[in-house]
Parts: C-alpha cells; sequence; structure tokens
C-alpha cells in the first residue's frame, strides 16, 4: 500500500444558460458557433459610463444549483470587484462575489464503482462574470468578448476528494444535476462548464495538508482524471527524493499527456476585493427561496430511487441511466410507450449503450441516434408480444433500426422475421429433428443431458432462428419425455 494519500478540491466554473448576459441585455450566445464579436455591448466591452444591472434570470438559476446542492443560502450576497489585469478582461477587474457568497456549505453525493457512496462537502457557490476568450496565433492574440460578462457560477468544494475516480464521480454527478435544473448544457468542449482540481498529497504520517497546486484549463473529464494521476505521481516523486512541492498553476497538455507548470506562485494572488459600488446588496427574501425550491425539477438522486423503488430496477441500472439527463429523457420516453421497464432498462445499457460505444457517441448525444424512443418502444414490444424472438430483435432488427431509423415493424414484415409460433409445424419441425439426430437422442436418453441443447439448436437452424424459442424448449422436452417411456 502507499504511503501517501490524495487530496483534491475541485472548482467548477458554469456558464448560466440565461438569455442575457450577467448585468446587461446583451445576449448569450453559443461561443463555438457565434463569429467573435457579434455578441457584445458597452458594458461587456467595459465601456466607461456604463452600469451593471442584475439579472434575475442568472440569480435565480445560481439559486437552484444551490439549492440542489443543499446549501445554506444566506439572507444576502453582495457583489465584489476582483481587481487583475489581463486582455480578456476589459474593465480591468470581475465582478464576483466575495465575502457573501450566494451559497454555503452544502454537499454533494457521489457513487463509486464498488457501490459505496460518498458525501464531498460544498464550500461555497457565488454569482459573476465570464471573462472574453483569448486565441493565441503566431506570435499574437485575438480576442473574442462574445464570452465577456456570460453569467457564471463558481462552486468549490472543501478538499474531501481523494482520489480522481473520486473527482470523476463528483464531476459527472455535478454535471447531471446542472443539466436536470436546465442550467447548463454541460458540453465541455464548448467551455460552459471548467474544472480546476487543486492536488496535494499526504503521507501517512502527516497531521497537516501539505502545499497544493492548482490545475487549469481542464476541458475534459477525461483530460481531468489524466491530470490529477499525473500531478499526484509527479508530487509523491519530488517528496520522496527530498523535494518539495512549490505552490504553482499548472496546464494539463492532452496531447502530450502531461502537466505544465504555468507559474509558480510566490504568494498568494492579490485582488484588492472590494464591495461592487454600482450594484445594491442583493437581498434573499425566503418567500423567493422556498418558492424556488418548490419548483425544482426531479433531480439524479431522487429519479434513480424512484427508478429502484417503482420500476424495480437494479442499483447499477438506476445509476446509469439518470447520469445524463439525455438518457434519463430517452429512457422514460420509451417507458412512455407502455414497454415494461426492466426489459426496456436491459435494452438500453445492454444493446444500445454497447451500439453508442461502438460508434463513438457520447452517452449524452444520445437523442442524435437515428432510433427514435418510439422504435425502440416497438421493438420491445414485438419481442414481448412473441411476435419476433429476442435473437431475432438483437441481431436482425435492432441494426437496421440503428442504421436508418426504420421502423421496426416494417423491418420484420420486410425481411420475413417474424417468429414461428404456430405449435402444429414446430412439433413437426422437432420431430423431425429427433428422428434425424438419433445418437443424440440416444446420448440425451443416456444420461448426456448437454445433449438437447445440441438438438435444440438444431431445431432452431431449421426454422431459420425465428422459431419461438420457449415454445420449441417445451415440445422438445416433451417429445424426448416420451421417448424415454416407451
Ligand atoms: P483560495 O481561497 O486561495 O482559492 P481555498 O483554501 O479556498 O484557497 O481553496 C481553494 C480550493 O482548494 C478548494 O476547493 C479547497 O477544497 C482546495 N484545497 C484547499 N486545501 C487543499 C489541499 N491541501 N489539497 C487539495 N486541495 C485543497
Ligand atoms: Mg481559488
Amino acid at each position: 500500500m502507499s504511503k501517501w494519500k490524495t487530496i483534491i478540491g475541485l472548482e467548477v466554473h458554469a456558464e448560466m444558460l440565461t438569455a442575457t448576459k450577467m448585468f446587461s441585455a446583451c445576449p448569450v450566445v453559443d461561443s463555438v458557433e457565434a463569429p467573435p464579436n457579434t455578441a457584445t455591448d458597452p458594458l461587456s466591452l467595459g465601456m466607461p459610463g456604463t452600469l451593471p444591472v442584475i439579472n434575475h434570470e442568472a440569480m435565480t438559476y445560481g439559486l437552484m444549483v444551490g439549492l440542489a446542492l443543499h446549501c445554506e443560502i444566506p439572507p444576502f450576497n453582495q457583489f465584489a470587484r476582483k481587481n487583475y489585469f489581463y486582455p480578456d478582461l476589459p474593465k480591468g477587474y470581475q465582478i464576483s462575489q466575495y465575502e457573501h457568497p450566494l451559497a454555503v456549505n452544502g454537499f454533494l453525493d457521489i457513487e463509486l464503482s464498488d457501490g459505496s457512496s460518498k458525501r464531498i462537502r460544498i464550500r461555497r457557490a457565488h454569482m459573476e462574470e465570464d471573462t472574453g476568450k483569448l486565441t493565441h496565433v503566431g506570435d499574437g492574440s485575438l480576442v473574442d468578448y462574445n464570452r465577456a460578462g456570460v453569467p457564471l457560477l463558481e462552486i468549490v468544494t472543501e478538499p474531501d476528494i481523494f482520489s480522481s475516480e473520486e473527482a470523476e464521480a463528483y464531476a459527472r454527478k455535478l454535471r447531471a444535476i446542472l443539466q436536470f435544473l436546465g442550467v447548463n448544457h454541460g458540453d465541455m468542449s464548448k467551455g460552459v462548464l471548467r474544472f480546476e482540481a487543486n492536488v496535494s498529497v499526504m503521507h501517512e504520517s502527516d497531521s497537516a495538508y501539505r502545499t497544493r497546486t492548482e490545475i487549469k484549463n481542464l476541458n475534459s473529464i477525461r483530460s481531468m482524471v489524466r491530470a490529477i494521476d499525473y500531478e499526484v505521481q509527479r508530487q509523491i516523486e519530488l517528496y520522496e527524493r527530498g523535494d518539495t512541492v512549490k505552490p504553482a498553476t499548472l496546464g494539463w497538455d492532452e496531447a502530450a499527456g502531461r502537466i505544465i507548470i504555468q507559474r509558480y506562485k510566490e504568494r498568494p494572488d492579490e485582488y484588492r476585493y472590494f464591495p461592487e459600488p454600482d450594484l445594491p446588496v442583493v437581498q434573499m427574501s425566503r418567500e423567493w427561496v422556498e418558492e424556488v425550491r418548490a419548483r425544482l425539477p426531479e433531480l439524479p438522486d431522487k429519479k434513480r430511487a424512484r427508478f429502484v423503488e417503482q420500476l424495480g430496477l437494479s442499483a447499477y441500472d438506476a445509476m446509469v441511466l439518470t447520469l445524463d439527463k439525455a438518457v434519463a429523457q430517452y429512457y422514460e420516453e420509451v417507458l412512455a410507450h407502455g414497454v415494461p421497464a426492466k426489459s426496456a432498462a436491459n435494452w438500453m445499457t445492454g444493446d444500445i449503450f454497447r451500439l453508442l460505444n461502438d460508434h463513438k457517441i457520447e452517452r449524452e448525444n444520445i437523442a442524435s441516434i437515428a432510433a427514435t424512443p418510439a422504435h425502440i418502444a416497438k421493438l420491445i414490444q414485438l419481442v414481448e408480444s412473441g411476435q419476433i424472438n429476442a435473437n431475432t430483435a438483437r441481431k436482425d432488427v435492432l441494426p437496421l433500426v440503428w442504421a436508418e431509423g426504420q421502423d421496426p415493424e416494417a423491418i420484420v414484415k420486410e425481411k420475413g422475421l417474424a417468429q414461428v409460433s404456430d405449435e402444429g409445424a414446430l412439433a413437426a419441425g422437432v420431430a423431425q429433428v429427433i428422428a434425424e439426430n438419433a445418437d443424440m437422442v440416444q446420448s440425451y436418453l443416456g444420461g448426456r443431458e448437454q445433449a438437447i441443447n445440441a438438438l435444440f439448436g438444431k431445431a432452431m437452424s431449421m426454422f431459420k432462428g425465428k422459431a419461438n424459442p420457449a415454445i420449441v424448449k417445451s415440445l422438445l422436452q416433451a417429445q424426448l419425455d416420451a421417448l424415454r417411456n416407451v
């Protein structure tokens, strides 16, 4: 066992999907799709003489997240100026919250692969504005202010995360909560959700935390996991060779698979925070907080519990079906067509997830596949009602539904895949198989029980795999039993 323990605290920046920016009526646009600098106004450009106005929708969204994370909502919160110079910040300061954040002292429960769960404490969540975006080209830089002023919620954990696996579970769960709330679509490749990991290690003989480093610009959960693992290893190696870890801001080079030291921090950053003089203190009326709490949608934990308790799903199936909003939605749409919950869950977590995997489609993009929930429900109904058998559904029908979004019923008709359930025809076929395979029959009657499987296989292939397997099985058993009694 390693003598070193990993300590991680995560800081997450989530853009809020509001119509307009945090402090002005300037529209919020997709920062990847929209041409640069087409969604700006005097305020987002930091023009002198402009005055901010707090976006009520953004505060509501932030409040929803705070409540979903079981935070306390202090009676008031206050904006503050965080002063620093950077070309993506035209005002020379960012309006953030400092001493009086929107939400404090919450928690989020994560589920781990060994089936256990763990509570991660949330220290605070505060509202702020996003900065512009810099693109470095050659020896110059381009700046796009579309993103400047977009509402941003920063969510900070206590250092309660002890491995990259826990960090991943936290990231996925938090992303799911934001998606379920409808305040963020969770697409990390577009930068709407950004993770920073504070990492340190502790020796088993330590009684206090050691120096932490901060990894910035992690633009996928996979990168975060790799970066944390790399950084933990780097720190342990430094200590083991008698060196020290210096406080630093780090970056992650995904292509090279390594940490880059961006700058060492001689002393903590000094932002000269002071209360934002152009904005009022925000009073959070208890009525409003309770009204928003009452309107919260069903969140992943609740949905998961309901899937187990009301639908009878396994804990694992319930978890994977609620980890992405799009997956949960797809599954519930399949159910809305009246198919049994358990077989729908089996099809989703089995065949559909496998196909998504094979085609390298993220589960969160399940809504984009050709096979609709209605198709999948129809496919399940065809099996449940005995019109096709499960194997035909899986091997012959689903691939066509998947590839072309064809109606399963039409495929069955067109390809003549309907299951043969006619007892007379099946009994005759089984009798023929028994007559043609006397040695297998003898071996079965002589006590080799498995011989029945080979006979079953022959009977199924006689009907090109389309026979009703349950009927074939019972007919075969009955006819063999009859021989035994002769
Ligand atoms: P700052 O105010 O300078 O940002 P904080 O103490 O508020 O520093 O911590 C910021 C983040 O770092 C939090 O997520 C916290 O959980 C995490 N953190 C604090 N101490 C450690 C540590 N020793 N190892 C890893 N993470 C830590
Ligand atoms: Mg910080």
